[in-house]
């Protein structure tokens, strides 16, 4: 039984890391150097000339010619004499651990490749426009209080995005078309991981649950980066509550789409001042600050940091609220929320 928790456990960190390795590495403490992707001399056996860190799978992969290949796991033991269990142990505090990283719950379908999925993000991205002033799109941030002469380009208008569910046997099925508000999610890189999408219907959301979908799975601590970063940044879950804070703040500002993937967030080093701004779900488990204080927590330990980073979370008073409402109820708006 043992043995098997602990697989588990090694299989979780493993989900959790993959992707992330070139990241998580020199936070870690592994010299950059050795990640450089050049031939060199082994940090595991020392011969000279003969490893090269690749990360070909996204599992922090490298090859040497004298021991031969491995990963991220073995690289850290290897290249810090950490022994495996340190290695566990440190990952887990920048990866997180425990409850699993996405709702796989249901009865397991054959998922589409990334391949695919990346060109069908694609696809739907180029079907879509900029928001312009009247559409859809504009109509419901309206609504919501968030009123902008100009949208972020990471934002875009689609006029009839598939409405998809899952039929008994696990296939996706169209069940209608909707206006939608598309949004791109960036990894630590920069590019676009996949789409976040929020149907809508006349002015609103289009339906009280499932309105909101991430195309594919495994976009851990990538964000919507609304505004660029620079020295101040500051993060809100939802795109509209981050469009709020934006407003009242005038800071640059990222959405991190959901409370869980908040915690895992990737900042770029250059972010000196952070401001968190966490909803209230003080009516359902504290999950948003608990999220929020995660990632506040792990920023000012990071191992490794010379200078220190100054950074703040802010919590709305009332439970179940975030600051989308409390920016509504600021300018006097008296749109019901649905
Ligand atoms: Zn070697």
């Amino acid at each position: 039984m043992e043995s098997e928790a602990f697989e588990a456990r090694v299989a979780d960190i493993k989900g959790r890391a993959h992707g992330r390795w070139s990241e998580l590495l020199p936070m870690l403490g592994v010299d950059k150097k050795i990640l450089n992707k050049r031939n060199q001399p082994c940090p595991l056996c020392a011969g000279r000339d003969r490893f090269q860190y690749t990360d070909k799978f996204g599992e922090g992969n490298y090859h040497c010619r004298g021991c031969g290949p491995g990963g991220g796991l073995k690289l850290l033991q290897g290249a810090l004499g950490w022994d495996f269990g340190t290695v566990l142990t440190k990952l887990e505090e920048h990866v997180g651990r425990g409850a699993p990283v996405s709702h796989h719950s249901h009865p397991r379908t054959v998922e589409p490749s990334a391949d695919w999925m990346k060109k069908l993000a694609k696809r739907i991205w180029g079907e879509a426009q900029p928001i312009a002033q009247g559409d859809e799109v504009d109509r419901y941030l309206r609504n919501r209080g968030i009123t902008l002469s100009a949208y972020p380009k990471v934002l875009r208008y689609h006029p009839a995005l598939g409405f998809y569910e899952k039929d008994a046997s696990g296939k996706s099925c169209q069940v209608a078309e909707y206006p939608a508000m598309l949004a791109c999610i960036q990894g630590a890189d920069g590019h676009a991981v996949t789409l976040h999408r929020t149907y809508l219907t006349d002015g609103r959301k289009a339906l009280q649950h499932e309105a909101k979908k991430v195309l594919s799975a495994g976009f851990g601590g990538s964000a919507i980066r609304l505004y660029a970063a620079d020295e101040e940044l500051a993060i809100a879950e939802g795109i509209e509550t981050a469009l709020a804070v934006h407003l009242s703040t005038g800071k640059p500002v990222w959405a991190t789409i959901n409370a869980g993937n908040m915690e895992k967030l990737w900042l770029p080093e250059s972010v000196r001042r952070i401001r968190i701004y966490a909803d209230n779900d003080g009516d359902a488990q504290f999950e948003g600050q608990a999220c929020a204080f995660s990632l506040a927590r792990r920023l000012t330990r990071d191992v490794n940091r010379t200078d220190s980073r100054q950074v703040e979370v802010f919590v709305p008073r009332h439970a179940g609220t975030d600051w989308a409402d409390v920016w509504c109820s600021r300018i006097g708006h008296v749109e019901q929320m649905a």
